[in-house]
């Protein structure tokens, strides 16, 4: 793969961008690589600036369901930008929405718009603290909820890449009051609750954990989460910003059948513009200033642009029946990654649920964090590499999922398994 000009961007951007990148794991250090400069993106196609086409599974890394730059989105985009593109003022864009998302996710009475899935889980967490009046916040090892002061402990994606789940600048103060727990562990949950349960203002866990690989509930465990929250009186949030409009209209609240407190949204709601939302029981959330005590804002929340992306990408997802498209291509995926790991004896584990899938170089059973480190590292970058070269752009580490767009065909999932079929033979 040709990179001359990716190589001579790179070297420019870390003169005046930390590490070169906006955003860490952007930076290939898990593969041990340089990052390409994107020139553009449509459909599930990425051209690089040195000329390259690749087949992108990362999809900005969750927002690009419909593929990159979507008709519906794109004009949605200009229509709106023609008429103003911030105001500071209620604009009915952000009505519509609201109710587009009180309408599809089950737990959601009431919602607020934000900027990121960061902004999202900060502010339920604010609101849960302060609703209850407690200071404590339970999380799980290896989840991921964006780089909040509390909850950048024992955390996912790029904070896991980088092996340091704790940051630097997080307060000693502000990590005491995080309690961090093995996933689909409630024994030790609910001897937590035992011990602190008038103390714990909220338990968040992601939905399905999408940030260390992709991990799933065991039987019983997201309902043990619901019971216990319930019984000591602690807020439930539900960390649905990867899986939410992904896995279903509803998320997975909608697939378990389970209600929350709070959820926390973002990546798809956005359409690819920087959104992210926050909502749950109506009780909950008009603890919200101006109604209620908790102080939030925002200078650009509910942006016109971010709202009119969104919603158009939300109805075209509905329109086209996206998320049944979704479910054929991740089966026809699945499907071939199986017979290929059988064909090649390689005992590997392999998850996904709908378009969301990650491979593990491991044949360890993936339940929490100390599975999923048992991948094999060297055998996924030479896989990451290799792959690459054959033009195809899976997630540059090991504990990323990968996202299929109804923008890939059959045509793009059978060129990825002939991809794998020959990125599987040299690891
Ligand atoms: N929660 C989850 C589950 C996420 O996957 C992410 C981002 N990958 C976040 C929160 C943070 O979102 P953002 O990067 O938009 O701040």
């Amino acid at each position: 793969m040709k990179t001359d000009k990716s190589k001579q961007l790179f070297q420019k951007a870390k003169h005046v961008i930390p590490g070169g990148v906006n955003s860490p794991v952007r930076a290939f250090r898990n593969v041990d690589g340089e990052p390409f400069f994107v020139n553009r993106a449509k459909g599930c196609r990425i051209e690089d600036v040195d000329g390259n086409e690749l087949i992108d599974y990362v999809g900005t890394w969750g927002p690009a369901i419909l593929g990159h730059a979507p008709e519906c989105v794109t004009e949605a985009v200009t229509k709106a930008a023609a008429a103003g593109v911030s105001f500071g003022i209620p604009n009915p864009y952000e009505v519509e929405m609201a109710e587009l998302i009180v309408d599809w996710v089950p737990s959601v009475e009431k919602v607020r718009m934000v900027n990121s899935g960061t902004e999202a889980t900060m502010s339920a967490i604010r609101l849960a603290r302060g609703f209850t009046g407690r200071d404590k916040v339970v999380k799980f090892v290896g989840c991921y909820h964006g780089h909040v002061d509390s909850l950048l402990v024992a955390a996912g994606s790029g904070a896991l890449t980088h092996g340091k789940p704790d940051s630097a600048g997080v307060p000693a103060g502000f990590a005491a009051e995080t309690i961090t727990l093995p996933y689909n562990n409630l024994e030790m949950l609910r001897e937590v609750f035992e011990k602190w349960g008038d103390e714990i203002a909220a338990v968040i866990v992601e939905s399905y954990p999408a940030n260390a690989g992709l991990i799933f509930p065991v039987e019983g465990f997201l309902r043990g989460l619901r019971e216990l929250t319930s019984e000591y009186g602690s807020v439930f949030i539900f960390d649905e910003v990867m899986t939410g409009f992904r896995v279903a209209k509803g998320g997975v609240q909608e697939l378990e059948g389970l209600i929350p407190d709070l959820t926390a949204m973002g990546k798809v709601i956005g359409g690819g513009l920087p959104v992210g939302a926050f909502g749950g029981k109506a009780e909950i959330m008009d603890y919200l200033a101006p109604d209620g005590p908790v102080y939030q804002a925002g200078t650009l929340s509910g942006n016109p642009l971010a709202m009119a992306a969104g919603l158009a990408q939300l109805r075209e997802m509905e329109r086209v029946d996206g998320y049944a498209r979704l479910e054929q291509l991740g089966a026809r995926l699945e499907q071939g990654v199986r017979a290929l790991l059988a064909e090649k004896g390689l005992d590997y584990r392999f998850n996904r649920v709908g378009s969301m899938f990650c491979l593990f170089f491991t044949g360890e059973e993936i339940v929490d964090l100390d599975s999923v480190m048992t991948a094999d590292k060297a055998a996924f970058r030479s896989f990451f590499t290799s792959m690459l070269e054959q033009g195809v752009y899976m997630a540059p580490s090991p504990y990323e999922t990968g996202f299929i767009s109804v923008a890939h065909g059959e045509l793009e999932i059978d060129r990825t398994l002939e991809a794998m079929a020959a990125s599987l033979a040299n690891v």
